[in-house]
């Protein structure tokens, strides 16, 4: 099984993902938990230039190319041998980031993103994406808090917006796959939610 995490800035993302990893450990499953951007030391170092630098700005297809750079690395090396084993994957962060920050955010064509999603990703796909969604006004301010904003200093609340349009549009488009958590409500509410989604994946 694979399960993929999604949504914008201070959603509560990684408090959740622990939760969910502690939830499906209780249930004995063979889980192995990873990330996007990153997830091999090759993408984690395509993550880094993502997020770190400085030497000139970063064009949005070079953005996107590393993306998807980082990801192809990610199902080769990963994703796909840990599936083959019989391992659940839980994926901070997938396919659906790109639709939202690159094709929302930065309003790359999504016909673009869709040929390097078919080329990349070849048919893998999650059997059930969480959406942490939450008002973006929310959401940044959390981030702020943490300092965890540096990279998008220069963006507008329109670009936050955007991101979360566009993960809302993919839930959509995907309804069968996605779950989208009320991620404003009170920690146990959210939990509890996340509870409700992954129950259609555990034995009865
Ligand atoms: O998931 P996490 O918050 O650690 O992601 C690191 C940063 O990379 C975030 O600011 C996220 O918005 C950004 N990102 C992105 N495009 C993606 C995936 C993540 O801009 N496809």
């Amino acid at each position: 099984r694979f399960i993929s995490l999604e949504g914008g800035e201070g959603v509560g993302k990684s408090t959740n993902l622990l939760f969910i990893r502690e939830l499906l450990e209780q249930q004995g499953i063979d889980l192995l938990v990873t990330r996007e951007p990153g997830g091999t030391p090759l993408a984690e170092k395509i993550r880094q230039l993502l997020l770190e630098h400085t030497e000139e700005t970063l064009t949005d297809q070079a953005e996107l190319l590393l993306v998807f750079a980082a990801r192809a690395q990610h199902i080769q090396h990963v994703i796909l041998p840990a599936l083959q084993c019989g391992q659940w994957v839980l994926c901070d962060r997938f396919i659906d980031a790109t639709y939202a920050y690159q094709g929302g955010g930065r309003q790359l064509d999504q016909h673009t993103i869709a040929w390097l999603e078919n080329t990349v990703l070849n048919g893998l796909v999650p059997d059930l994406t969480l959406l942490l969604d939450a008002p973006v006004e929310t959401g940044l301010q959390r981030a702020q808090v943490r300092g965890e904003l540096d990279r998008f200093e220069l963006e507008e609340l329109a670009f936050f917006q955007r991101v979360r349009q566009a993960y809302l549009l993919r839930a959509a488009q995907h309804a069968e796959r996605f779950r989208i958590i009320q991620a404003c409500r009170s920690l146990p509410e959210v939990q509890q939610q996340i509870r409700v989604a992954l129950a259609s994946l555990l034995p009865k």
